[in-house]
């Protein structure tokens, strides 16, 4: 977190916390109308529909010959993603016909997630300040604020995301603390 916080002074930005707030993203400086305050690059992202995972366009797509699962608009997107799409699509291979069709933009957002901090900790994929998964570590996941229906949801859904993954470090109550985080985002 210190690295982020100096990440973020360098732009005029820094986290606080309010009482009434919770956690927040605070300027420290005066920002001219229409200046970017802040960009940034989703940890990991999944298109909704039938869209390219790279540049999310939905125009010349093709589906991923190995996997079936998921679509490029050509081959400059697909080899910018070849190293987490590698690991996804020989998880995703080994999935019968069925059980692919039940892998939802959802459930591929949570591997990819898994993946993308598996491939980070090999250092295969670099890691920055404002580009880590203690960041996404750090964020609430409001467990206690749910109800039995939604969590029953999560743990099913969390169940696939562990059947797909393979990873025996991974808790299936860990991935269901992540797609309450993640859902809580989506629905604020
Ligand atoms: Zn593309
Ligand atoms: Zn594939």
């Amino acid at each position: 977190m210190e690295e982020l916080q100096g990440a973020l002074q360098a732009g005029g930005l820094t986290v606080s916390n309010f009482p009434d707030k919770g956690r927040s993203l605070v300027t420290t400086r005066d920002f001219y109308p229409g200046e970017v305050i802040i960009s940034q690059e989703p940890y990991v992202c999944v298109p909704n529909n039938s869209r390219c995972d790279g540049c999310f366009t939905d125009t010349n797509l093709k589906k991923c010959s190995a996997c079936q699962v998921v679509c490029y608009c050509g081959s400059v997107c697909q080899k910018l993603d070849w190293k987490l799409h590698r690991l996804e699509c020989q998880a995703l291979s080994k999935l019968d016909k069925e059980r692919r069709k039940s892998v939802t933009p959802t459930i591929r957002l949570m591997v990819k997630l898994y993946l993308r901090r598996k491939l980070q900790n090999e250092k295969v994929i670099s890691v920055t300040a404002t580009d880590n998964y203690n960041l996404v570590e750090a964020l609430v996941s409001h467990m206690l604020d749910i109800d039995e229906k939604q969590l029953v949801l999560y743990a099913q859904m969390a169940n696939l995301v562990n059947l797909i993954l393979q990873l025996p470090e991974i808790s299936i109550k860990e991935i269901a603390e992540n797609f309450s985080k993640v859902f809580i985002i989506l629905l604020s």
